[in-house]
């Protein structure tokens, strides 16, 4: 037992502390949307790799409240020390956990670094005991990847390719418009963001499943991507994290093959709309790019969260018997309300006129500033933040002992 008041502890794009109840309370909120979707058909089995935050989380929590999947998670989450909050996503899937406990769904998850050899055993072995799989959701946000065999490390970097750029960016400290001057990547920068970002691990996973005949008869997989506005193009699209999408896309393609050969299935990425994450913060231009697009996309009625992108995505484009409709380069589109021809003009026009001054008034920055701090269990409503709240929860995993508090 450890009851604490916590604090938010925000420095820039991170809280250092996290608050469980409030997280527990998002969990409970996204839930609620999946069960307003209405959901009737079912899904055997989905692993979500990147499954405790995020458009992973959302997956996750589709996929087992929604369609009664059982589901298995995987994740890098760190557990609550002495004195220190565990991190937002454990108190998230805790969450998770007890509902579906409650409900007497199968929610699993696996604490440990995606990319090693261990955890890939780890969750052959848990499948074994839940069933083969129906859908493979890839969904890793990863700064570092280590290499399973040589232990070499490999960094991803957020740099422009070719030349230097400067832009438009934001100061999320000191809450003021500024200029982000960023050098060009060289080429192992831009060599190693492709090992962690591109699709080599996603490819590793499904060559795996298949070798250990852990994929069900018409199995999918799809990858999460994003592609942007003209405005974000050369520290985003055209730079080195964009340069790994690409790979990513086309490992989708090689995959799709592959899973079409073997068990009838098929592999997708799908582009996903911008949205408030642990990832999405760090990219300099972005939150204040999405401070602008909540304000016009809210307007409009067509703001959606991940777990409202999520729905989406398994109603029209993943569930049982639909065959995704892509663009022409076989991409889901889920960003199709994001880059709507009027939203981006008027988001080009706005991002002209942005100043320290002004972008209160221009932007939805309260919007995004409270979805930011909501990321971490802070600013929920209803949640008591004077109160001691439990921060030493469990989290059961794949391994431990159920009941084992951490
Ligand atoms: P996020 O930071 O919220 O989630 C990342 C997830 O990856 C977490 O569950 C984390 O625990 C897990 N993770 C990171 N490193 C790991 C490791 N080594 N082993 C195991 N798990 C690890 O990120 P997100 O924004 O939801 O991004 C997920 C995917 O969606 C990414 O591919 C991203 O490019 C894509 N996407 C994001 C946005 C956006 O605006 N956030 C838009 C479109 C697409």
């Amino acid at each position: 037992m450890s009851l604490q008041v916590v604090e938010p502890r925000i420095r820039g794009f991170i809280s250092l502390t996290s608050h469980p109840e409030g997280c527990a309370a998002n969990i409970r909120e996204q839930v609620e949307v999946v069960r307003r979707a209405g959901i009737t058909a079912h899904i055997g089995t989905v692993l979500v790799i990147g499954s405790s935050t995020g458009y992973g989380l959302a997956s996750a929590l589709v996929a087992c409240f929604g369609y009664g999947a059982r589901t298995l998670g995987v994740c890098l989450e760190k557990a609550p020390e002495e004195t220190k909050t565990a991190t937002a996503g454990w108190y998230n899937l805790a969450e998770a956990h007890r509902l579906a406990r409650a409900e007497g769904r199968t929610f699993e998850t696996i604490n440990g670094d995606a990319f090693s050899a261990e955890v890939k055993q780890q969750t052959v072995d848990a499948l074994r005991r839940l069933g083969p799989v129906d859908l493979v959701i890839y969904s890793l946000a990863a700064p570092r990847r280590r290499d399973t065999h040589t232990g070499e490390i490999w960094n991803s970097t957020l740099k422009p390719i070719g030349r230097r750029y400067t832009g438009k960016a934001f100061d999320l400290r000191g809450e003021a418009v500024t200029s982000a001057s960023i050098d060009a990547a060289t080429r192992d920068e831009i060599e190693n963001t492709v090992r962690v970002m591109g699709g080599e691990d996603w490819s590793d996973w499904i060559e795996l499943l298949l070798h250990e005949q852990l994929l069900a008869p018409g199995a999918r997989t799809i990858a999460y991507s994003y592609i942007g506005p003209e405005l974000t193009a050369a520290i985003y699209r055209d730079g080195t994290i964009g340069h790994a999408k690409e790979h990513l896309e086309e490992t989708g393609h090689t995959l799709d093959r592959v899973l079409g050969g073997a068990v009838g299935g098929g592999a997708w990425v799908s582009v996903n709309k911008a949205v408030v994450t642990q990832a999405s913060a760090a990219i300099p231009a972005v939150p204040l790019y999405l401070s602008v697009l909540m304000k016009l996309m809210k307007e409009r009625g067509t703001h959606e969260e991940a777990i409202e992108q999520i729905v989406r995505l398994f109603r029209d484009y993943a569930a049982p018997g639909v065959t995704p409709a892509t663009d022409a380069h076989g991409r889901i589109r889920l960003d199709d309300r994001e880059m709507a021809p009027d939203v981006q003009s008027e988001v080009a026009a706005i991002w002209e006129q942005l100043s320290t001054e002004n972008f209160r008034a221009l932007s939805d920055y309260g919007g995004y500033r409270l979805a930011f701090h909501r990321l971490f269990g802070f600013d929920v409503p209803g949640v008591d933040y004077g109160a001691p709240t439990e921060v030493n929860r469990s989290l059961d995993q794949v391994g431990s002992r159920p009941a084992e508090s951490r």
